[in-house]
């Protein structure tokens, strides 16, 4: 049998945390490897809310730091990705039965400032009665509030760490499991997969929901425990013309979010409920999808049924329990856990986190493990080098769309908003100097042609027809089932 190939760092899952790992660590000269048990953002990471935002919620529970931290970071985020992050203007309607508007108006206040200054918008008293947002409304919801967050593909954005990472020569292996590790005679870490071993002078355990299981493994107690909780979406035909996403605040005191998504549709989310049961197959239940519809229709006038859904989605957060009664208490901080230096090779566990974090965690994981990994020795770069596609000033977004118009006139206004958000720049890497459709080869619907896909198969590790119509786009939105058949056949299964 040949020799384990030998690298300074394993990173164990390919979520937004390890992915955002892999890249931070190769950038700074490691020899990284990424391990993947499915497809990328297969986890937690694709089934998100998709805010990069502080969390207004948040700052009921006191968790001022965390909102500090998450509001700095949405602004370096959107600033090195605004091909995926876009500002939004979020609509607070004001409900007398709910929390008071001098209560909304502090907190909002403090949202502003809270994470010192920012591009974005401060948040502003509005009249609903004169307001677009106002419109779908029911008429007694007379006054409310906009402020300003950003909006993210969360699957794309952990693509694109992957995508840097590889480009910065890290190696990035999908649908190969962690199975086993431990430290050897000689200092390393030996990892066991089904398809090979693999040595390494560090480990990084970003397996989310596993990280428990996976420290278990490493012959480690996991220092924190994990509380699981489950939180659905659903995707219903739009409720509203214009672009304004809602924050609409609920009789239990959540809130809940309706948010324009991909051109036709509105995103409903979230809810909050320990999760016990199976993480195998993940799906909103009745209970979940009924509370949706409620939480939407006591503010729209166009009322919602289950019948309506054309898509829905379930996660579940990887919290550490801090004890709260409540699931949508428990806190949304991280906990990175170190092991000691007398263990021998270092196993670094990462709990919890929101994928708005993702990037300072890990850049706080490597410049931790810099202090005990020669190989890591460049300074903290991410903060301000663009991801792929994003090397453009966060305000020119339109510029770009107008670009790839004028190089590529064939192209349809969806496909050209589309393909300008998921790639950026580098969407030129597959379209090459096409001149007309026929030039990108078979064309399966809704504007995905053999060259995307090709490009995805090659550069983004997407296998099969689930990891392109719901990871890489969210193009089963809108292909019909004959179109997605045709895709899958072509991609062998
Ligand atoms: C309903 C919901 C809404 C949310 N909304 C927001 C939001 O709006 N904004 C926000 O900032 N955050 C939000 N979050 C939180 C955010 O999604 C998570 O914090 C984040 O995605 C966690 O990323 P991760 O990389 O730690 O975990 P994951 O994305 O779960 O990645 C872990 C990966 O490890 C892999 N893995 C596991 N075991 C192994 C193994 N043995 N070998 C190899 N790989 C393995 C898994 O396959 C998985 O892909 C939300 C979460 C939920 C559930």
């Amino acid at each position: 049998m040949s020799e384990p190939a030998l690298f300074d760092l394993i990173v164990i899952g390919g979520g937004v945390n390890g992915a955002g790992v892999a890249r931070d660590a190769a950038g700074r000269g490691a020899r990284v490897l990424l391990l993947e048990a499915g497809d990328l953002a297969s986890g937690t990471s694709s089934k998100s809310t998709k805010l990069v935002h502080g969390g207004l919620r948040y700052l009921e529970y006191r968790e001022f730091g965390l909102v500090r931290e998450a509001l700095k970071e949405r602004d370096v985020l959107w600033d090195i990705a605004p091909h995926i992050v876009r500002p939004m203007r979020f609509v607070l309607p004001v409900s007398r039965a709910m929390r008071p508007h001098w209560q909304l108006r502090a907190a909002l206040k403090l949202y502003d400032t809270i994470g010192g200054k920012s591009a974005l918008p401060g948040s502003q008293a509005i009249e609903l009665a004169e307001h677009r947002a106002g419109e779908p409304l029911f008429g007694n919801m007379a006054r409310g509030f906009e402020y300003s967050d950003c909006w993210v593909d969360d699957a794309r954005l952990v693509v694109l760490n992957a995508v840097d990472a590889k480009r910065k020569g890290a190696e990035v292996r999908t649908h190969e499991a962690v199975t086993g590790l431990g430290r050897e005679d000689d200092g390393d870490w030996l990892v066991h997969t089904a398809k090979g071993q693999y040595r390494a002078k560090a480990v990084v355990n970003a397996a989310g929901l596993q990280v428990d299981e996976l420290t278990g493994l490493a012959g480690e107690k996991p220092q924190y425990r994990i509380r699981r909780v489950r939180g659905s979406h659903i995707v219903v035909p739009r409720l509203f013309e214009h672009n304004y996403p809602y924050i609409l605040q609920q009789p239990d005191t959540r809130i809940c979010f309706a948010i324009p998504y991909e051109d036709k549709f509105t995103l409903i989310g979230t809810t909050d409920a320990d999760h016990t049961g199976s993480l195998d197959t993940l799906e909103p239940d009745e209970d979940e999808i009924r509370y949706l519809c409620d939480a939407v229709n006591r503010y729209f006038t166009r009322q919602v049924t289950p019948a309506d859904i054309v898509w829905s989605y379930a996660g579940v957060r990887a919290l550490v329990d801090d004890g709260s009664s409540r699931p949508e208490a428990a806190t949304r901080g991280y906990k990175l856990v170190l092991s000691e230096e007398k263990a021998g090779a270092p196993l670094l566990g990462i709990y919890g986190g929101k994928i708005t974090s993702y990037r300072h965690v890990a850049e706080e994981v490597v410049d931790m493990l810099a202090k005990r990994l020669p190989a890591l020795s460049g300074e903290a770069w991410t903060g301000t080098t663009p991801l792929p596609g994003g090397d453009f000033p966060k305000d020119a977004s339109g510029l770009l769309r107008t670009e790839l118009r004028a190089e590529y006139p064939f192209l349809d206004d969806f496909t050209i908003g589309r393909i300008s958000r998921a790639y950026g720049l580098d969407a030129v890497y597959w379209l090459g100097d096409a001149q007309g459709w026929d030039d990108l080869g078979r064309n399966f619907g809704a504007g995905l042609t053999e060259a995307e896909v090709n490009y995805l198969r090659e550069e983004e590790w997407a296998q099969t027809a689930k990891d392109i119509l719901w990871r890489r786009s969210k193009l089963g939105l809108h292909m019909d089932a004959g179109e997605q058949v045709a895709l899958k056949e072509f991609l062998g299964g």
